[in-house]
């Protein structure tokens, strides 16, 4: 019966893929809930790059994806920005985070922003943070696509991005990306899934397991990734199931 199904929100990072190369098992467990019939996310913090980069780079190591079931932090700060008063941006980011914003209705600008929206970019530069700092000390609303500070080999993550905004400004950016329970919400709109029936697979006590938590999520961490068993003891919750990856989970 599919409606007794349980829908799956599914991190990247560390439970399907290490780098371009996916996870043992990882092909053949989305092969099966695919099959199966599960409303199924796939979602990651980086807002830098678009479903179908998403959709290339699993199935390039045999993890295939359908390319609605992708759901990044650019597209929960789209939807986020979409139930807030305003209508223009000023962006730091890649082309991915300006064209979910474009598709939300929203001008990209530098003239009398709303909203001063940080995500990821290499393009980083004097210039912006000159203008995000004017725009966010003037009133625009801060908000940052995810909390991140680095990624591999300490390269500059959103929440970097955003500290010389932040002790310019005075002010915090509103984070939206995992741990934010907004995240896991605005996953669960976008398959029009309920938390009761939902169970969320991440590799990160600090960000997945607590944001599914936080969302009243059941949750299974996989030791292939960022957290291994001995973190248990250093937080103050668990996860629901501990599975080796995700290629051995028979819960959903
Ligand atoms: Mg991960």
């Amino acid at each position: 019966m599919a409606d007794e199904l349980k829908n799956i929100i599914c991190d990247i990072d560390g439970v399907l893929m290490r780098d371009n190369s996916a996870i043992e098992g990882a092909g053949e467990f989305i092969a099966r809930v695919v099959q199966q019939g599960n409303k199924l996310i796939v979602l990651t913090n980086n807002p830098s790059q678009t479903p179908q980069d998403l959709q290339n780079r699993l199935a390039s190591d045999g993890v295939d994806v359908p390319l609605e079931c992708f759901y990044t932090s650019a597209m929960a700060t789209a939807d986020f920005l979409k139930i807030q008063e305003g209508s223009k941006a000023y962006v730091v980011g890649e082309g991915a985070l300006t064209h979910e914003l474009y598709n939300a209705g929203f001008a990209v600008t530098d003239v009398n922003p709303d909203f001063v929206v940080v995500g990821e970019t290499r393009s980083f530069n004097w210039d912006m943070i000159q203008k995000a700092a004017r725009f966010v000390s003037g009133g625009a609303r801060f908000i940052a696509t995810n909390p991140d500070v680095a990624g591999p080999e300490q390269s500059p993550a959103c929440g970097a991005l955003c500290a010389p905004i932040e002790r310019i400004s005075g002010k915090k950016p509103l984070f939206l990306g995992k741990p934010s329970a907004w995240m896991m919400r605005a996953a669960m709109n976008h398959m029009e899934g309920h938390s009761g029936s939902t169970v969320l697979i991440g590799d990160n006590l600090q960000t997945d397991i607590l944001a599914g938590i936080q969302s009243g999520i059941e949750t299974i961490l996989v030791l292939s990734g960022v957290s291994q068993q001995s973190d248990l003891e250093v937080v103050s919750w668990r996860p629901s199931h501990i599975f080796e990856n995700v290629g051995q989970i028979d819960v959903v």
